[in-house]
């Protein structure tokens, strides 16, 4: 073979395509219903804008991004994340101006150059969510219950929202340094990245993907306990309001999420059976982002959920994505010089909505059948020299093997009945 896809990526199929739409449209529906307008940004964008929004001390930005130099010798990166795109073009276009808050979804890929494995690629997609002017506990509990909504929208009912507060500036410095005492004494048993990370931003650590890092912080003092007041009202009242749509969480004080632009609220939606990639989604409230683009003080709350990831856990549950396909028509030619009427017996399907094919191959009627058979046409249309003698077509149920003449100037309306 001469060319493969990249390593990380992966072409989707026709055969695979409609779980996509069907996500897709899911996606669609219920951002309308919630009040979230679809954005779409560019693929790339400048450098500068993920090392200052998603942090430079980040995996992300540190370790995973694709950066290229374009033509005019600028640093140019495919995005990692859509977040920080969103700020820029809330910015850019003065979006602030409109009545608030802002509420914006995105669907599209992003570029992560990580060691592919299982739910983990270097291309793959998110749906997100971006609501900004608001810092009401009240929006978080909007993005979790429209997560919330997606999923058992989807079947998927056993994930596990896991919930923290990562605070504010405030208790996350007076935070650092009780981190940073209680690591102090055993610092050289930790990965050089740690060590690093020690220096420059110390919750990091909490972030490191070594089981052995993991087990040195296992009984580290939890931010959730340092919080500022504001920020510990904050929490309190998502939970509160969690509590009151009914929506079950569990509180996982060791949740820092892997970038750093989150304050407050911080969750992730879990499905314990995937292991280290058990996370399907999460998000949480970044209420500096905008600043640290280069906007006024505008709080926000987010999430994205990885789609690759929910197609493998809906692949795990009995949701039959087969049954989503619409039933297609086959038109069998049996006979010489059928093509005129094959064609035209097509056109009138297709302007009627029903989906069509007929044989391009001059197969044998019984190739044709077998090809039909195998393509999964819900119905053969049979045109014969005999049929077009007495205005019929035959018509044959392919799972029954039913078959019946229909009047050809009847049969549209009679397929639609049945397939429709
Ligand atoms: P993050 O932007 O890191 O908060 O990730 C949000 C979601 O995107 C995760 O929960 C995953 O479902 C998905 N995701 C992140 N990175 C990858 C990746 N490399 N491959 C596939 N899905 C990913």
């Amino acid at each position: 073979m001469l060319f493969k896809a990249p390593r990380g990526t992966h072409d989707v199929l026709p055969s695979e395509v409609e779980r996509w739409h069907y996500i897709e449209e899911v996606i669609r529906k219920i951002c309308q219903e919630y009040g979230y307008g679809e954005i779409r940004t560019p693929l790339f964008e400048q450098t500068e804008l993920f090392a200052r929004g998603v942090g430079e001390s980040t995996d992300i930005v540190g370790k995973e991004m694709y950066s290229f130099k374009d033509r005019g010798q600028r640093s140019m990166t495919l995005r990692p994340e859509c977040t920080a795109s969103v700020v820029r073009a809330f910015l850019e276009h003065k979006l602030f101006n409109d009545a608030q808050p802002s509420k914006f979804y995105y669907q599209g890929p992003m570029f992560r150059y990580d060691r592919p494995q299982a739910g983990r690629y270097r291309q793959f997609h998110q749906f997100g969510v971006e609501a900004f002017g608001s810092g009401s506990p009240a929006l978080d509990v909007e993005v979790l219950a429209l997560c919330d909504d997606f999923f058992t929208r989807l079947g998927l009912h056993d994930l596990r929202l896991e919930i923290n507060s990562v605070g504010c500036p405030l208790c996350r410095s007076a935070y650092s340094k009780i981190l940073m005492e209680y690591c102090r004494d055993r610092l050289s048993e930790f990965c050089t990245d740690c060590r690093v990370r020690y220096e420059h931003n110390p919750l990091r650590i909490l972030d490191c993907k070594s089981e052995k890092c993991a087990g040195l912080v296992e009984a580290a003092p939890f931010l959730a306990k340092s919080l500022c007041d504001e920020c510990s009202e904050h929490f309190d009242r998502v939970l509160e309001l969690l509590n009151c749509l009914d929506l079950k969480f569990h509180l996982n004080y060791k949740l820092v999420r892997g970038l750093d632009y989150y304050t407050k609220t911080a969750f992730e939606f879990m499905l314990p059976e995937f292991g280290s990639q058990g996370s399907l989604g999460g998000g949480g409230r970044y209420d500096n982002l905008v600043e640290t683009c280069g906007g006024a003080p505008t709080p926000g709350v987010g999430m994205a959920i990885g789609i690759e990831r929910v197609i493998l856990a809906i692949e795990k549950t009995d949701f039959d994505f087969a049954a989503l396909r619409p039933k297609k028509i086959y038109v069998a030619l049996a006979g010489k010089d059928m093509i005129k009427e094959g064609l035209l017996l097509l056109q009138d399907l297709r302007e009627n909505g029903v989906s069509s094919d007929m044989d391009f191959l001059g197969r044998s009627l019984k190739g044709q059948m077998r090809f039909a058979d195998r393509s999964g046409f819900s119905f053969v249309l049979i045109l014969g020299e005999q049929e077009l003698k007495e205005g019929v077509v035959t018509v044959r149920e392919m799972k029954s093997g039913q078959q019946e003449e229909i009047l050809r100037r009847e049969i549209v309306p009679q397929i639609k009945a049945r397939i429709l």
